[in-house]
């Protein structure tokens, strides 16, 4: 069955039949060089940013690639300066949390008409995943009324399906007994991840795993404990929240084309990656009306399938996306990432969960990893995957992975 985001976009972009990834990257171009002029005239920001500048720069992919691009840390100096709206008019104000320990935090705006159009991009994502009659057990972090969570739930009440919100401050035993009766679970990866190891004998039809990095044994092994289809979500609260997600197929993820301009860029050049390559994923909004931007920098790390996918749609894919740019750890020998310790301890059997510090204090770095699961851990398999010659110290531990909700990430200590 072809992704339902392919007949989204041929409707959103009016491309119908025609819709390929030339006749895309064409209109991608009209609707960024109507964005840069309107962002210029309307947003503080954007009249400096892009003094000089105007949407006919859009005229070719090379000159659209040539505007300068945004920064997380412009967003957190002064969000309001973004704003192209009177802030009268929001509808929604997200605080995200940020990257470091300190700084200002980043604060995205929104209209009733932006929130509309990610409501609508839940609702045609989700029908791949429930049915009118089903329920979805909604198990994100970030409660509240405009949260994530109620916003999935009023998407999918518009398709017919019962969105339940998972309480703050439910663990492992609420969380699986109101799992009982649900189709469809979407949560964070490393939480689903414990749920299925503490009971392999729940069956859920279909998971969706958004909020944080996919390891490759937490998405094989949940589609294998509880024998469903997982599929991944790309979202970024900074672009409306949805972003891409797979197809049945279970390949790259179909992204939010319609509403959307994604490229990869070299992280430290700048400079576009041929397709396929690893770099940093830019994001240039093309529908939002509060708080438009033009290629921001994400800080994630991913790659560009070429279409067409196994399920039929014509368009390149996002690939997996391989983590944060800025939370590689240097360590002596390489560097250390969340992402490369899940893809490493997860893939040993009965791991439930693990936290990660790095001890800084004395000495060189040594890192302390604390596991919760049964069974033995292979300590040379972990140590094959670090940098070369980074001390480890593994010790069990029980975990509750619904302590601390939200991105993982290696603890720094000393
Ligand atoms: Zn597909």
């Amino acid at each position: 069955m072809i992704s339902p985001v392919v007949a989204w976009t041929r409707d959103r972009t009016g491309l119908g039949d025609r819709l390929g990834p030339d006749t895309l990257a064409a209109w991608h171009l009209e609707r960024a060089a109507a964005v840069v002029d309107r962002a210029r005239d309307h947003s503080p920001f954007y009249a400096r940013r892009l003094a000089g500048r105007s949407g006919s720069d859009c005229a070719t992919r090379a000159g659209f690639e040539r505007l300068p691009f945004t920064w997380p840390g412009d967003l957190a100096r002064d969000p309001l300066a973004f704003l192209c709206v009177p802030q009268s008019q929001l509808a929604r104000i997200t605080t995200l949390a940020t990257s470091g320990s300190t700084g200002p935090a980043k604060r995205v705006g929104c209209t009733g008409a932006d929130l509309e159009r990610t409501l609508a991009f839940f609702a045609q994502g989700m029908t791949d995943l429930a049915e009118p009659g089903q329920e979805v057990l909604i198990l994100l972090p970030g409660g509240g009324d405009q949260g994530v969570g109620r916003l999935l739930q009023v998407a999918l009440e518009r398709i017919g399906v019962a969105g339940r919100l998972g309480r703050p401050g439910w663990g492992a035993g609420e969380i699986l007994a109101a799992a009982r009766s649900a189709h469809c679970l979407v949560g964070l990866p490393a939480e689903l991840f414990h749920l299925c190891r503490t009971d392999p004998g729940l069956r859920p039809r279909t998971v969706l795993l958004s909020g944080d990095h996919m390891a490759r044994p937490v998405v094989a092994g949940l589609a294998a404990a509880w024998g469903c289809r997982v599929a991944t979500h790309y979202g970024l609260t900074e672009a409306g929240l949805g972003c891409a997600v797979q197809c049945r197929a279970g390949q790259g993820h179909h992204l939010r084309d319609a509403e959307l301009l994604f490229e990869i860029v070299d992280p430290d050049s700048g400079l576009p990656v041929p397709p396929g390559e690893p770099g940093e994923i830019v994001v240039t909004t093309l529908a939002a009306e509060a708080m438009p931007l033009v290629r921001y920098r994400t800080g994630d790390l991913g790659r560009m399938l070429p279409g067409p996918c196994p399920c039929g749609g014509p368009l390149p894919l996002l690939g997996r996306v391989e983590g944060r740019r800025d939370q590689a750890v240097p360590v002596p020998g390489g560097v250390l990432t969340q992402a490369l310790l899940d893809d490493l301890v997860y893939a040993q059997p009965g791991v439930r969960g693990f936290t990660a510090d790095l001890e800084r204090d004395g000495g060189g770095p040594r890192l302390l990893l604390t596991v919760d699961g049964e069974g033995t851990l292979d300590p040379e398999a972990i140590r094959a995957g670090l940098p070369e010659g980074l001390p480890l110290t593994l010790r069990h531990g029980e975990l509750d992975p619904f302590a601390n909700r939200g991105k993982r990430r290696i603890r720094i200590v000393g």
